[in-house]
This record gives C-alpha cells, structure tokens and sequence, in this order.
C-alpha cells in the first residue's frame, strides 16, 4: 500500500545509470570521448575559443560582421578578444517574445604569470605565477604543469605558445618541502601551508656559457629567443597560464566518469556549444555565451558584466531590421536563460558539508540550482518558482533526469555564476549544470551520465 504510494509521490531521485540501455550507454561514452578530446586541445579559454570558432565555422556558422542583415535561420556568432564569444541562430518566432540564452565560462581556476616572471635563485630560473581563481594552494605543487599562452610583440605580431602537452615536450613543476624538513609547514593551516608568492615555476638550471650572474636566467630568454623570438620585455605584454600537464582520462573500473583539469565550466560549455552545432531551426532565437572571467567576478571587457553582450544583440536586432528604442531592455525581460555552470557533487568522504536531501549527485542527472549566494542566500539570483515549473516541465517533456539541489548547507559557503547578470538585465535565469568532485582542483570529477545529461537538457531548452 504505502509503496504504491511513494511510488506515486516521492520524487524518487534514481541512480541515473539504472535506466540506461545498451544504445543509450554507447551514446554516452562515445559523447565523453569527444569531449575528453576536446578537452585536451581546450585548456585555457583562449584555446577554447578557438577551437569553438573551428568548430562553429566547419557547422555553417559565420561571423556576425560577415552579414548586413540577417533572417530566421541564420546562424551567427561574434569572438570577443578571442577569449569569449557569443553565438546565435535566428528563430522563427518574433525576437519580441525573447531569447534562449545558455551562458557557461569557458576560464578555469589556474596559475598566470606575472608581468615580469622569470628570475634566477642559486643557479636556478624561475617563473614568478599569480594564481587566478579560488584555488587550494597546495594542490598546485608537485603536479606536471604546462605553459599556455600568447605572447604579443610592440609590432603586434602575436606568438602562441603551448609547451608541456605532447609527450616529447619538457613540462614544468612547482616544488614543495621534503616532509623531513616540513616540521614547522605541516602544523600550519591547510590555507597558509602554501603562500601564493611561493608558488614559482622551476624552468630552468643550466647556466650559459661561462660562470656568472643570473647565466641560468639568461640561457633560459636565450632558448625563448631562439624558439620565439622574444626578448625578456616581451614578457609583459603577454599572457601565459600555468595548467596542468594531465590529460582527460575516464575513471574507474567501469569508466563510468571523467576525470579532467578545468571541466569548471568547461563541460557546460562544451555540451552546450555541442548542442547548438545540432540546432536546425528553432521558435526562439537560440543564444549560446562563452564567457571569460567567471572565476575572478566576470569583470572586465571579456568577463559577464561587460556591455559587450548587449552589444551583439544589439547587432542582432539592427540587422534584422526591427531595432527601435528600448528593444533591447524588452527583448531580455522576456528571455529565458540556463546558467550552465557547474554545481558541487555530493562527496561522501565530505558529507558533513552537504544537506543530502538538497544536494547534487553524480551520475543523477543535469543539477539545477535555484539560487546560489552565501549566507542567507547574500547574492543570490533566486529564480521564480513559475520558471522553474516552465523548466522542469521541458525536462520532463524530453524524458531528462535532473535534480533540483544548492551548494552545501546553509553557512557552510556557497558561490556565484553569472545568473545574476542576465537575470539583472530582466531575464528569467536558472543554473543549471553538471555536479563535480574537487571542484577548482588540478583534475575535476564528473559523471559520464551527467555531461550526456547536460548536453540533452541544452539541446531541449533550444529546442522548445
Ligand atoms: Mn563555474
Ligand atoms: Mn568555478
């Protein structure tokens, strides 16, 4: 009796794995392939975006410049300092009635180096790094790192470096104390047991030529100069991150998950830039965000909260040839909008940090989080109970599992996206992502269920 009951009323919340066949199982693990492999040529948001672009221009997808006036159907997407992009395809239904955004960030938590980097100490050479991101300091030492960046000479002429990622390049390190000398270390705070200004990149111990001050250094800028053709100045106009050397790997006995530096937010971005490439027409002018920026509050000419978004619509609707005042307000008021990012994963050797009855789980389907924000909800976007039924009623409709959750108990912490800035711009927002295990650290967890999860949910927001 009363399980028929339960049957009827509890939301059940089911490993998602369970109800997955054969064909479906292929699916999924043949989409983590791909992903994985995008992955590895994706590890700065600057990579990202080129491969994006690539990947954009080879499904019929064009720079939004390239048109004076453009029509339902039309697929357009305009690169914004080639560290974000917003990509478009024009639906049938009057751009009046609104757009359906996905907004993921395509930036990772990382190390960058600072403007004037490189440094000889005792016959060594180093690069000076300012991490970027809420990261656990200790989790960046010792671990194989590769160097990714762009170097931009006065002539602007522009080099691409990326050293550390095939199998026969050198890769780089950042050391930390034996344990026999760590006595005063280990008895500080997990926090302080890793000072930031110590986290310095071994580059280098060969001095040149003969004995003298800093040869280490110089035989370092002249195998820069040789190979790049950069002297040492160059080095401040650039942008060069420090990620780590590891590859996307699955995980486990059963493969059933990934295991990938900087899925944080890049397996939304991904599945939803994925999606969009599959789009055929769609009712709603289909937007898909690429942001920069993310983890550092989205500041800046490439982060959320720059104009440059409103910009592209902007373009959008004066080249549909409908722009008049205030359209642009009108059209987010009505828009509706994923937040793609990612949400914490339950982690049972860390429950003490999770309401289980509201968290998100691995391997159960796309995690919608309703608000986010710290203590009190401070900072939340809270979406409306009325979206969220318009939501969950499109997930149902397409026979995706999902799960409704927040990020930890109450006063534990909590966190941010960029919901809150589409959603101050009028539009409807919820997040909506993919649960991960050691969210920020070198090598992120998620479920293989999940990333095909996400990339169903996106395809059917479009798609309605
Ligand atoms: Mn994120
Ligand atoms: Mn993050």
């Amino acid at each position: 009796m009363s399980e028929e009951l339960k049957e009827k009323l509890f939301d059940k919340k089911e490993n998602g794995w369970l109800s997955v066949n054969e064909e479906e199982k292929k699916n999924i693990f043949d989409f983590s392939k791909g992903y994985m492999a995008f992955l590895n040529q994706a590890k700065t948001e600057r990579e990202f975006i080129k491969m994006a672009r690539k990947m954009a221009d080879q499904n019929g997808y064009k720079d939004i410049m390239e048109f004076d006036t453009l029509k339902p159907g039309d697929k357009i997407y305009f690169v914004n300092r080639n560290k974000s992009m917003y990509l478009a395809m024009i639906g049938t239904e009057n751009i009046e009635r609104g757009l359906h955004i996905i907004g993921s960030h395509v930036d990772s938590p990382r190390l960058d180096l600072k403007p004037n980097p490189l440094y000889e100490d005792t016959e060594m050479a180093y690069f000076n790094t300012h991490y970027y991101g809420g990261i656990k300091k200790y989790q960046w030492t010792t671990i194989p790192l590769s160097i990714h960046g762009t170097i931009v000479k006065t002539n602007g002429e522009k080099i691409d470096i990326c050293i550390g990622e095939d199998e026969n390049d050198p890769i780089f390190t950042i050391t930390d104390l034996l344990p026999h000398l760590a006595q005063e270390q280990m008895e500080k705070k997990l926090k302080n047991g890793i000072s930031g200004e110590d986290l310095n990149l071994l580059v280098g111990s060969i001095p040149y030529g003969e004995k003298g001050k800093d040869q280490v250094k110089l035989n370092i800028l002249n195998i820069l100069h040789e190979k790049y053709g950069i002297i040492e100045a160059d080095l401040t106009s650039s942008e060069i991150e420090l990620v780590p050397a590891f590859r996307a790997r699955s995980l486990g006995f059963d493969e059933s998950m990934v295991a990938a530096y900087g899925q944080d937010d890049k397996v939304c971005a991904y599945t939803s830039l994925v999606a969009m490439m599959e789009l055929e027409n769609v009712k709603n002018t289909a937007v898909c965000i690429l942001s920069d920026k993310e983890e550092i509050g989205s500041m800046g000419n490439t982060g959320m909260e720059s104009h440059m978004f409103d910009f592209f619509i902007s373009e959008v609707l004066n080249k549909l040839g409908v722009n008049k005042p205030n359209l642009l307000d009108k059209v987010f008021c009505f828009s509706k909008m994923l937040s793609s990012d990612v949400d914490a994963g339950f982690d049972p050797i860390y429950a003490s940090v999770s309401d289980t009855t509201n968290a998100g789980f691995l391997g159960k389907g796309i995690s919608l989080n309703k608000y986010t924000g710290a203590r009190g909800k401070s900072g939340a976007s809270d979406a409306n109970a009325e979206y969220v039924a318009w939501v969950r009623n499109v997930l149902e409709k397409n026979d995706i599992q999902y799960q409704i959750a927040e990020l930890g108990k109450v006063d534990i912490g909590g966190g941010g996206t960029i919901a809150y800035i589409i959603a101050n711009k009028g539009a409807d927002v919820i997040d909506c992502g993919v649960p991960v295990l050691s969210m920020h650290a070198p090598y992120e967890v998620t479920s293989k269920y999940d990333i095909y999860s996400a990339y169903k949910t996106y395809k059917a927001f479009w798609n309605e």
